[in-house]
Formats: C-alpha cells, structure tokens, sequence
C-alpha cells in the first residue's frame, strides 16, 4: 500500500520520503491507505481515501490538527488506458500537475499534501534551492557592498575598507564566505541532479 521511507543518505528529499500511490492498486472502487510508518514524523498521520470512478479518482487526504480538527485535502486525478502488446488494457495516472499531464504509474504525495509525478517533484526540489541559492547570493552581494569589493561570489576578495574595526570586517568576511560556500554547494547539487535527469 502507500509507504513512507526516509532516506539514510541526509537532509536532501528523495523520492523515497514521499508517499507514493501505484495506479496497480486500483482495484475496486475504493482505497484507503494510512501514512503509519515510524518514519513519519512527528506529523499526525494522514488517512488518505481514493474513491475510483470510470476514468478519474478522487483523492481525499485527511490530517488531524492540533486542535483536534481536521485539515481535509481534496484533489482529482484523471486515469488513462493504453492498449498491451498482447491484449489487454494498462492503466495510468495523469500527472494532475498543470502543464506536466504525463502518463505515469506512480504519483508521490508533495509537501503541499498533493500528488505529483516524481518529474514534477524534482522541479519542486529544483525550484527550492534555487530560492537558497539566490538568497544566499544576494546576501553574499550585500556583504560585498559593504566591504567595497566587486559584485559576483567568484569575483577577487579586497581588502579591509578604511576606518572598518578588524573584528567587523573578520565577521562579515566569515559571513561572506558561508554564504558562497551555500551558493557553490547548490551549484554543484543542481548539476548532479541535472546529471540524472
Ligand atoms: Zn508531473
């Protein structure tokens, strides 16, 4: 049924830590599945309800609050088939993401409590730690402002400006260097991902 697993490899979301629902468990009319695993976190779990229809399911997830109330999500996804080269029908999800609407066979549960193929997860990811990396760049920019040293994280380092305390200029240098180094980190993660694309 739906399951959970937390990757061991760090911090970095993979596949493996979404729910994931396979269109091979469609059969009947209805599915209830439960995101019980100890890896779920401290998170309430989620009950997840797929009620089948002729060609769409309707996907309710519930997600009890602190207050004892519950946060209910609902979201449809519309089934396809494509004939079997010896007979016979293959049933498939539409990625219900706008704009995306592959054919798929697995869809994963997003952090915004929605299904999404794992294409549209990796651009989730994608778009993410370009926020990080462009805050991480700005803020690497602004430091540079201050110390009068050129834009640009792989521009040359200058020196201490005039009338600065050395121990603020060790600070923001300090500061300077950890947010390039956040910057170059998300770089090279980008390229491996794109790598694997
Ligand atoms: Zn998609």
């Amino acid at each position: 049924m739906v399951y959970g697993n937390h990757s061991e490899k760090g911090s970095r979301p993979t596949i493996q830590d979404h729910l994931a629902l396979h269109v091979s468990w469609l059969h009947g009319n209805e599915l209830t599945v439960s995101d019980q695993s100890e890896h779920a976190g401290p998170k309430a779990p989620r009950q997840i309800r797929v009620l089948v229809k002729d060609d769409v399911i309707a996907v309710e997830l519930r997600q009890q609050r602190h207050d004892g109330s519950y946060y209910v999500q609902r979201q449809q996804i519309a089934l396809t088939w494509t004939a079997c080269h010896y007979g016979g029908k293959r049933l498939w999800f539409i990625c219900p993401t706008r704009h995306c609407e592959r054919r798929i066979g697995t869809l994963f549960l997003s952090d915004d409590n929605v299904f999404r193929c794992r294409h549209c997860l990796k651009l989730a990811y994608a778009s993410q730690r370009q926020t990080i990396e462009d805050r991480a760049a700005h803020s690497a920019n602004h430091i540079r402002r201050r110390l009068g040293w050129a834009p640009g994280i792989l521009s040359p380092v200058g020196g201490k400006p005039k009338g600065m305390h050395q121990k603020t200029f060790n600070k923001l240098v300090a500061k300077h260097d950890d947010f390039a180094a956040t910057v170059l980190c998300h770089i090279s993660a980008c390229r491996n991902e794109l790598g694997n694309l």
